[in-house]
């Protein structure tokens, strides 16, 4: 840190990602990315743009946003596209949060929230999640806060119901509820129709995960075309070129390609299963993941432990140093031959320790 830098930045805490090595020697299960490439349509559509690369993006990214309304059951103007989902929320934050209206998150959620609210200055509250790591839905009602709430959550995978979400928009008539749908295609149940009843919902979704797009940096706000534009003055305000030519393309052709991503969010959904019954062979447990990622632990090993010897053996998972989550690893599921070698490295690591 240089002696120049403001108060308020030095003593922030930022984000860290989850390791992204340089050799390409590690199974990666430790940031959520899908183990399938992109849709090849949107590699094509990709490589038809490239020589357009001199020319800036629509700013409005009309075709896409279009697209993609039709695909959500929304109108074009109900919905805005970010610099991946992470930009959707930092716009939330800059714009409906103050020094009157606080923010709200579950204790144990997706660390951005509380980076964002630091970064914006905004004082925020963390609702403990039950013992069970359930989102306890009477904690957020009548709230005078602007409430965040990833669903399924992360990263414990648990998903709340459409009805318990609506539960939540109703009682806070006043404050805005942010829906992070970043897992949702993954075995929850999208709250994108309520927009069209409530004015005070914005869902978010991300082309990081069920549509093989990480790399591309996708993401999109969904709500009322008064929230859209709101958010739309933050974006005008700070890089109204926000999504490149590249990304543009490659949204446009994931989203003529569904059938794709549905299938491999099927595949996803049947290695989860594999995984699951294998690892509660081996002595693991889990929470009931709805998500692309399994939060597991066991009883005979610290978390740690297990993150260390599966490096060791070139698997990567994600393991959290926060106590209240230390003895768990999030194990992103991956093809079925990942997760054959996740088995048999736990099954080696667990008969040389216990
Ligand atoms: C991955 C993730 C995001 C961010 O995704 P982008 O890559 O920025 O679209 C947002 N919320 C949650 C809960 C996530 O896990």
């Amino acid at each position: 840190m240089s002696r120049f830098l403001k108060a308020d930045l030095s003593a922030l805490e930022p984000y860290t990602p989850g390791e992204q090595p340089k050799d390409w020697v590690y199974i990666k299960l430790n940031t959520n990315e899908m183990p399938y490439p992109p849709s090849p349509t949107a590699v094509s559509y990709v490589a038809n743009e490239v020589s357009r690369l001199n020319l800036y993006p629509d700013p409005t990214c009309h075709d896409l946003t279009v697209a993609l309304a039709k695909t959500l059951g929304a109108e074009e103007n109900q919905v805005i596209l970010g610099n991946g989902s992470d930009e959707i929320l930092f716009y939330a934050f800059t714009a409906f949060c103050d020094s009157k209206t606080k923010a709200a998150f579950p204790n144990i959620t997706y660390g951005f929230y509380k980076v964002f609210a630091q970064l914006c200055g905004i004082k925020y509250t963390e609702i403990p999640l039950t013992e069970n790591f359930e989102i306890s839905i009477n904690d957020y009602k009548n709230t005078d806060k602007t409430i965040f709430i990833a669903n399924p959550n992360a990263p414990t995978g648990i998903a709340l119901s459409t009805a318990q979400i609506e539960e939540i928009i109703k009682s806070n008539p006043d404050n805005i509820v942010v829906i992070d749908e970043a897992y949702v295609d993954f075995g929850g149940e999208s709250c994108v129709p309520l927009i069209k009843k409530y004015d005070n919902l914005l869902v978010v979704q991300t082309f990081s995960k069920s549509r093989s797009m990480a790399g591309a940096r996708l993401g999109m706000g969904i709500g009322s075309a008064e929230l859209i534009n709101d958010l739309n003055r933050v974006k005008y305000s700070t890089n109204p070129y926000n999504i490149n030519r590249m990304t543009l393309a490659a949204g446009l052709g994931t989203l003529t390609d569904g059938l794709y991503t549905e299938e491999c969010c099927e595949k996803i959904i049947e290695n989860r299963e594999f995984a699951e019954k294998e690892l509660s062979k081996l002595g693991f447990t889990f929470t009931k993941s709805s998500a692309n990622f399994i939060f597991a632990k066991h009883e005979l090993v610290t978390g740690a432990e297990i993150y260390r010897k599966l490096k060791e053996r070139k698997i990567l998972v994600r393991h959290f140093n926060s106590p209240l989550i230390t003895d768990y690893n999030r194990i992103t599921v991956g093809t079925r031959e990942q997760m054959t070698a996740l088995i048999t490295a736990l099954k080696e690591i667990l008969e040389e320790i216990v």
